[in-house]
């Protein structure tokens, strides 16, 4: 009888974490190999003196993809995490007017708070999301759930997009339904959390909005990583094994096909099939040898990165109010803001953040009395040449000045206790992400579906990828269908011949 085969997962991100319970599903033998102490990836948590901060991400959209990875490995999100619902999902601000907006899943509240601004604008929602629901439908979950691998699979979506008005700038498509800017701005935000200009990313990121109005937007007790918590607990419960503080160095190949990977510390580990959940640009450039790099043809060979992203973690002595469990502070200059930090890559001039706060929810995330702050601030990625150990301090006083003067957090200098901050430079040496993206490879066009890092390598047999820079891209639902269209080309793959078929299943279905 033949040994079972093979896979070694390079990552431990959500993407790596959700493929591994996947082939182990398959029947793989699985091992994940992490180069940092703990798993999670963007999804790290920090704990320091009664706070507890996720480092990345924070609102958890389409639950029920959750569900299905839970249901594969035998079980499910009430057995695994205590989810609740948020209302509002967040708090939208704006420094040059009083008003506020409450996002919410309700469409009779949404077109109330629609109207404190427009009136006229209240009256095209409907027609909006009735467009974005399409949208989703047929354009997110049918493409989101299928490989990519050929320009005639790309094609074939085309006359859908086109029909659906899904390929203009996700701005424009907004701008076709909203003119006051406060709603604009609230309707075309949501890309920039996978990193996407609004201006510049297709409108089928409208989803992204329409899925949380959809699905809502949800919290699990002790933050994301209890999510990671749990899918790492699940490999090794499967029969994986998880090996942290191991970086992979290469990538072993032997006539054109992976034999192995062979990490920082010079161990080896065999292999019939390597999923890398790495820097999906980095797996290439780093982790192949120069044969194989140059096999790729021109066009692929170096993709664009997404901005990057300065995050602070204030641990505080006191709450306020004004806080939200999310809050959106938009500056006075949101276009300036936008295009500072993508096009001109060079440190906002003016400034908007993303506050999150989950001790609002769940006090126990901070110290009796405090909160739990995480600010975030969409900066250029390292090709803006900045020195982060110069602008890193200038930055954290800018944005707490901002918090406490221009938006109203009385106080908040005076009331930290516990500090720590993340910068691009961080991302590229602690995540290995190229350029010290924060969100991987950017969502364009012409870096989606077929033009994206395929989930199944250009050349090299027996490597697939998974997580943010693959198809179909960011985000935790984002990597999480990266990890089941990668599983399910695996599947065919091996069914095909093309890489070792396991003798039969090891976990529940
Ligand atoms: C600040 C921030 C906020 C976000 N907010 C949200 C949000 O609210 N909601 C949402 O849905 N999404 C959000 N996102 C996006 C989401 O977090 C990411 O898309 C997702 O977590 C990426 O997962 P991944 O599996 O692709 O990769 P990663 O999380 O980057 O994991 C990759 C792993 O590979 C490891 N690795 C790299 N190289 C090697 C190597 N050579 N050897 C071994 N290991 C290696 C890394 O250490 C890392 O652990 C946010 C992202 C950021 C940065």
């Amino acid at each position: 009888m033949n040994p079972t085969p093979r896979a070694v997962v390079i990552g431990a991100g959500l993407g790596g974490l959700a493929a591994a319970i996947r082939l182990l599903d398959q029947g793989y033998d699985v091992t994940v190999l992490e180069r940092r102490a703990g798993l999670g990836g963007r999804a790290y948590q920090l704990v320091d003196g009664g706070y507890t901060f996720d480092m990345g991400p924070s609102l958890i959209t389409m639950p029920w993809l959750l569900e299905e990875l839970y249901a594969l490995a035998g079980t499910s999100s009430a057995e695994q995490l205590r989810l609740r619902p948020l209302d509002p999902f967040y708090r939208i601000w704006w420094m040059d007017d009083p008003r506020y907006f409450d996002f919410t899943g309700s469409d009779e509240r949404m077109k109330a708070e629609i109207a404190k601004f427009s009136p006229a604008d209240a009256a095209r929602y409907d027609a909006f999301m009735a467009r974005s629901k399409a949208i989703h439908e047929e354009g997110i979950l049918v493409a989101g759930r299928k490989p990519f691998l050929r320009l005639a699979d790309f094609l074939g979506l085309v006359p859908t997009m086109l029909r659906l008005d899904a390929i203009r700038p996700l701005s424009s498509f907004v701008g076709r339904y909203f003119s006051e800017p406060h709603v604009r701005q609230a309707f075309d935000f949501h890309s920039l959390f996978i990193g996407g200009d609004p201006g510049r990313v297709p409108a089928i990121y409208t989803a992204l909005s329409y899925l949380q109005v959809a699905d809502g937007v949800w919290y699990a007790d002790g933050g994301v990583a209890s999510v990671v918590r749990s899918l790492g607990a699940l490999v090794e419960k499967g029969g994986g094994r998880i090996r942290t503080e191991t970086a992979v160095a290469r990538i072993e190949t032997v006539g054109g096909r992976v034999s192995g990977v062979r990490t920082v510390g010079g161990e080896h580990f065999p292999a019939d099939l390597v999923v890398s959940n790495a820097d999906a640009s980095l797996t290439r450039t780093r982790l192949l040898g120069e044969q194989e790099r140059d096999a790729l043809p021109w066009r692929f060979r170096k993709p664009r990165q997404t901005m990057s992203c300065f995050l602070l973690f204030l641990g505080t002595t006191r709450r306020w109010e004004k806080l939200h469990h999310h809050t959106l502070i938009v500056g006075r200059d949101y276009q300036g803001f936008i295009r500072d930090v993508t096009r001109r890559r060079r440190i906002p001039e003016d400034i908007s953040v993303y506050l999150h706060a989950p001790s609002v929810t769940e006090p126990a995330m901070a110290a009796p009395g405090g909160e739990s702050i995480y600010v975030l601030l969409p900066v250029p990625n390292l090709s803006s040449g900045d020195d982060w150990a110069i602008r890193g301090p200038e930055l954290r006083d800018r944005v707490v000045r901002f918090l406490e003067e221009g938006f109203g957090l009385e106080g908040l200098s005076s009331s930290i206790a516990v500090e720590h901050r993340f910068t691009p430079a961080d991302f590229a040496s602690q995540l290995g992400a190229a350029d010290g993206n924060a969100f991987a490879i950017e969502p364009s066009l012409l870096q989606s579906a077929y033009f994206r890092q395929p989930n199944r390598d250009r050349t090299v047999g027996g490597l697939y990828y998974v997580g943010a820079g693959t198809h179909p891209g960011g985000g935790i639902p984002g990597v999480l269908l990266t990890a089941e269209v990668t599983a399910g080309l695996i599947r065919s793959d091996a069914q095909a011949g093309r890489v070792a078929l396991p003798g039969g299943r090891r976990t529940a279905a």
